[in-house]
């Protein structure tokens, strides 16, 4: 049945392409152009990468200043860390909840760095945007439809993790239910995937950046310290990152790593956050691209 064949050009691993019926909001395919979002002076998915940076969870005031002041200081534009902590086990430091809420919200007046931090509960979502500039929605909530269609009523930039087993498409279709909502502010975060690799936390799917952004218009970062579980590996990844496309980076920072509450081993040193930057600056020129600078207020 010559009439059948495929043409060469048609055949493919991947039956997703950006007109692909399921994706209809999050599609390239209906909006060629890329989103650029704007979360107060800082733009994320346009020609600058973006760098978002901090402690896995916020433990206490003077940890969570001295970092924003030197990640900010090195050039990250964006504040990350938890308050509400999603841990394997129940007995694990949980977070702060609201009072890391505030501590947060007192961060950014103090320095004028945007928040970002993650969501869990559908009951939390109002108090959760009373205090940050971003919400994120972690991996193992991007199955959580109920929280992904909350937030798509929320103003609020949303950034989405892909589920650690999740395929790209499962990853794209969680995120057509916050659009669906009326919350075109959705930005895409590859954390890395499960698979049976166990020498590194998870797998970095960086060929997930071009095929998100050949299949999607939505702003794409990559989290290299989730990705990897190593700290000494955070700044090779950040680099090809960047040079794959991403638009930003969500790495984890802590002043000192060996008592973090979380996540430590995973974590930057200020001094080596600032090296790193040094180098992406570098990178992102090699690719035609900037990382955006934020002035700090002070
Ligand atoms: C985090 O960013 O601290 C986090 C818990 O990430 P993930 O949901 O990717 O595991
Ligand atoms: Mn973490």
């Amino acid at each position: 049945m010559s009439g059948n064949k495929l043409k060469e050009s048609d055949q493919s691993h991947n039956h997703l392409s950006p007109n692909s019926l399921p994706f209809k909001l999050a599609s390239r395919g209906i909006k060629p152009d890329s989103t650029v979002l704007n979360i107060q002076d800082i733009q994320i998915g346009g020609s600058g990468v973006v760098v978002m940076a901090g402690p896995c969870a916020v433990e206490s005031l003077e940890q969570l200043l001295t970092i924003a002041k030197s990640v900010q200081t090195s050039g990250a534009s964006i504040l990350r860390g938890g308050a509400f902590k999603p841990r394997k086990s129940p007995y694990s430091f949980q977070g702060l909840e609201e009072e890391g809420l505030k501590l947060l919200a007192r961060v950014r007046k103090e320095t004028g760095i945007c928040i970002i931090t993650e969501v869990m509960d559908t009951r939390l979502i109002e108090l959760v945007c009373d205090h940050a500039d971003i919400l994120q929605i972690g991996s193992r909530n991007m199955h959580n439809f109920a929280l992904l269609k909350e937030v798509g009523l929320s103003k609020k930039p949303v950034l989405l993790k892909r589920g650690m087993s999740a395929t790209i498409e499962e990853f794209l279709l969680a995120a057509e239910y916050i659009l669906k909502q009326g919350n075109h502010q959705v930005i895409l975060c590859e954390r890395g995937i499960r698979t049976f690799e166990t020498s590194t936390r998870n797998t970095l799917d960086l060929s997930a950046v071009p095929m998100i952004k050949n299949l999607s218009h939505l702003p794409v970062v990559v989290d290299p310290s989730h990705g990897t579980g190593h700290w000494w590996m955070v700044p090779s990844l950040a680099k090809a990152a960047i040079a794959v496309g991403a638009d930003g980076l969500l790495v984890e920072v802590h002043s000192n790593p060996q008592e973090a509450l979380s996540d430590g081993a995973q974590s930057l040193r200020p001094d080596k956050f600032d090296m790193m930057m040094k180098d992406l600056i570098k990178v992102a020129q090699a690719v035609g691209r900037e990382i955006t600078l934020q002035d700090p207020v002070m």
